[in-house]
């Protein structure tokens, strides 16, 4: 699960992490009583998205830049106004963009030095992983590729926590002077605390910066929490914003089914993750592009396969629909009688080719052929992922 920026911010404050004040609105009523809190002076305007490159971003009606530092109150107040309720484009958004439905004002902090710092989980070592670097502000992704010896990297040992040792890795790597990196050390070592406290599997912190006064801020802030742990955050789960969140997930969140929108118009409904992998591939295969990830599990239901269903049917990108079964625990007739009874409450348009094997087949492929279903069936994988490709074409 992602937050906004302006919840990051004041969620890391309560660490004790150094960030800029601000102020967060989601109505354009509140812009002016907004805006009245702060000093006369300079006022950054920031888009609240669930993605990155806001500042570089562009909105459809043309207006550049999801992030501006305006010069006073008055001129803050115009780039709220042009910025809410449009939709802005950014390098992390996709084509079509997303609606700015929040407004950030902050204080615009003088900056004498941009700088990366991010604390995530490394899978290979399957320890937490501080990254940071002097190239802040722009793609880290870039720096990786072009300039990777300016980027220090800390692999921390989850029982020891992070050692001074380390800490002093990171603050000479990033050439920090002795005021600075004092402050510095307070605010990653707060922002590990954080990361650990919260069961986040990202922290990102782009830019970190320094002040003439060598002082340390967080000037952007990015977190994802592990799904898996937010049983134990209720505070955290309250910060969901399901704006930014797309509907057919958590429609299939609500069903416990594991259902990943994708880009392309060949729905696939599989059992198991590894087989919907797979599956997903040899669509690619055969010249075709999958509409989603969807792994109905072992155990589903009826009612799970027709949520599932219905959800695959929903998507308006969709132009024809793949079922992939290979029951081991699934019986196949429960797949069958869950696709019969959606189509019977929504109705089939498209393309439908089935693939059933294993356990109670039989059963299942008699329940698809009294029902009247019109279906194609595939017999191998590779047999049924040709015939959905070339139904869709
Ligand atoms: P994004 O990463 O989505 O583009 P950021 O919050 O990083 O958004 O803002 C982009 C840039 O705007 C930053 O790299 C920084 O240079 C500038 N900026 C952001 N917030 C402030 C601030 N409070 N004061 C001064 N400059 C800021
Ligand atoms: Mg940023």
């Amino acid at each position: 699960m992602n937050i906004h920026e302006y919840q990051a911010k004041a969620l890391l404050e309560k660490y004790g992490v150094a960030v800029p004040k601000g102020i967060a609105v989601r109505s354009a009523a509140e812009f002016e009583p907004a805006l009245a809190q702060f000093p006369e002076g300079p006022v950054v305007v920031k888009s609240q998205l669930h993605a990155g490159g806001r500042g570089k971003g562009t909105f459809t009606d043309g207006f550049k830049g999801g992030v501006k530092i305006a010069q006073s109150k008055a001129e803050a107040l115009d780039y709220a106004k042009r910025m809410f309720g449009n939709t802005l484009v950014t390098v992390q958004t996709g084509p079509a963009g997303r609606k700015v439905q929040a407004i950030y004002f902050t204080q615009a902090s003088s900056i004498k030095k941009e700088y990366y710092l991010a604390i995530l989980l490394d899978r290979a070592s399957s320890r937490p992983v501080i990254v940071a670097s002097t190239e802040g502000g722009v793609e880290i992704e870039k720096v990786a590729r072009e300039t990777p010896e300016k980027i220090v990297k800390v692999f921390i040992d989850p029982a020891i926590g992070l050692a001074d040792y380390q800490m002093r890795q990171l603050l000479f790597g990033l050439r920090f002077n002795p005021t600075e990196a004092k402050n510095a050390a307070k605010l990653i070592r707060n922002l590990y605390t954080a990361f650990w406290e919260t069961d986040a599997s990202m922290v990102e912190i782009n830019p970190l910066i320094t002040t003439p006064d060598d002082q340390v801020q967080a000037l952007d802030a990015k977190i994802s929490f592990d799904d898996n742990a937010l049983f134990r955050h209720p505070e955290i789960v309250a910060l969901r914003d399901l704006n930014e969140e797309d509907p057919k997930e958590t429609e299939a969140a609500k069903h416990s089914l594991n259902y990943i929108a994708l880009d392309g118009n060949i729905a696939c409904l599989v059992n198991g993750a590894g087989l919907a992998m797979s599956t997903m591939d040899i669509i690619k295969h055969f010249g075709g592009n999958p509409a989603n990830f969807l792994d109905v599990g072992g155990g589903a239901t009826k009612e799970q396969v027709v949520a599932a269903f219905k959800i695959i049917l929903t998507d308006p990108k969709v132009k024809g629909i793949l079922v992939n079964i290979f029951g081991g625990i699934m019986d196949c007739n429960v797949i069958a009688a869950g696709i019969v009874e959606a189509v019977k409450e929504v109705g089939l348009k498209l393309p439908l080719v089935v693939r059933l094997e294993g356990n109670n087949v039989a059963a299942g492929k008699a329940t698809l052929d009294a029902s009247g279903l019109k279906l194609v069936s595939g017999g191998s994988m590779a047999d049924a992922a040709k015939k959905i490709v070339k139904l869709v074409a």
